[in-house]
């Protein structure tokens, strides 16, 4: 038995030390999915913000989507799940994601990490360069303002979540009952300004019909960030948590074909106990979208008791697709050559 196998076995990985690390197998990871919350934005949580560096560090992380959740200031949590409590206008929403960005951006600096901008700087963090590329989830900034898209690209965002569980005029969310049919005339006009801007779309949250209709207008191929494949009936809001928020395998292939990736998240009724797991499931999503479609979406920092994090819970999961059999180009696509990819694609303007 040779050291990776060895480790790949689990036991080595549960002892002692910091666990494996990038130089042992080589392959960087990219997260589209990351929270991480400032003391007091989240009420009861005034745990400090556990410096990024570190954990792209420990996770051998060159590419992170920090999702700044642009809806928070209006969600309640309320028997499990999470609502909306108010309706914000579009300009209070930006005021929003202007005081988040202007933290965020702080944070960054004093971490000496690179914001990715452009395809460039995805180049960049291939070649082993530390990036974060900074992204909205829930576009309520746009809602009624749709000009405040160039405010928020000038501004560095370059990944752009349509909706989340605040309504807006975008298109309809997984989690309520549907109001617009899909998407709306404003969300067609979002997706061709994100197209000519070099912003990447992620319907996450949205419901079918809106993959469906992003998918007919795009130039640019799309993420589904987070959560996980269905395995039984056809998601729909009437369904509990969380298969509400899980993606039909037909809308999974659809965003695939269009040379999308789906992403799937930490939470552990979907993804098992811990990284082996999660490596077996982003495995057998593998299996259903080919390696090409399948990335990682933790959803860190807004799961209770996750099956992985976005640190170093990585390597594990990076050894363990290794032990599990699959071929090292797969292994690396999957952890981060998909995210980089479509970012180049929805970065370059589509003209
Ligand atoms: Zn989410």
């Amino acid at each position: 038995m040779n050291r990776r196998q060895f480790l790949s076995g689990g036991l080595a990985l549960s002892i002692g030390g910091a666990g494996p690390s990038l130089a042992e197998d080589g392959i960087p990871v990219a997260d589209m999915h990351v929270h991480l919350f400032f003391p007091g934005v989240i009420p009861g949580r005034n745990t400090p913000l556990v410096p990024l560096r570190r954990t792209m560090e420990a996770g051998g992380l060159k590419l992170l989507g920090w999702s700044l959740v642009g809806d928070l200031p209006w969600i309640r949590s309320a028997s499990g799940r999470l609502r909306q409590s108010g309706v914000p206008d579009g300009e209070a929403a930006l005021d929003w994601l202007k005081i988040e960005l202007a933290r965020v951006k702080a944070h960054l600096e004093a971490q000496d990490l690179k914001v990715a901008l452009t395809p460039a700087d995805i180049d960049r963090a291939i070649a082993g360069e530390p990036h974060v590329v900074l992204s909205v989830e829930g576009a309520s900034f746009l809602d009624g303002h749709p000009e405040n898209l160039q405010a928020a690209y000038d501004m560095g965002v370059r990944h752009v979540q349509f909706v989340h569980y605040v309504r807006n005029d975008l298109g309809d969310i997984q989690t309520e009952k549907p109001e617009h049919g899909g998407l709306t005339a404003s969300g067609r006009e979002t997706v061709a300004a994100c197209n000519s801007l070099g912003i990447l779309i992620d319907l996450a949250h949205a419901t079918g019909k809106v993959v469906e209709d992003v998918l007919s207008v795009s130039k640019a191929p799309v993420v589904w960030s987070h959560s996980a494949l269905a395995t039984g009936r056809t998601p729909d809001w009437t369904r509990p948590m969380p298969f509400a928020r899980h993606l039909g395998v037909d809308h999974a292939k659809a965003i695939a074909d269009k040379g999308g990736v789906i992403g799937l998240w930490g939470l552990r009724s979907d993804a098992g106990p811990g990284p082996e797991g999660y490596a077996r499931k982003l495995a057998q999503m593998a299996g259903v979208l080919g390696d090409a479609h399948v990335g990682i979406g933790t959803d860190s920092g807004a799961l209770a008791s996750p099956a992985v994090t976005a640190g170093a819970d990585m390597r594990r999961v990076v050894q363990h697709l290794l032990g599990q059999g699959l071929p090292r180009e797969s292994v690396e696509k999957i952890a981060m050559g998909n995210y980089a990819r479509v970012l180049k694609a929805a970065l370059t303007p589509a003209v």
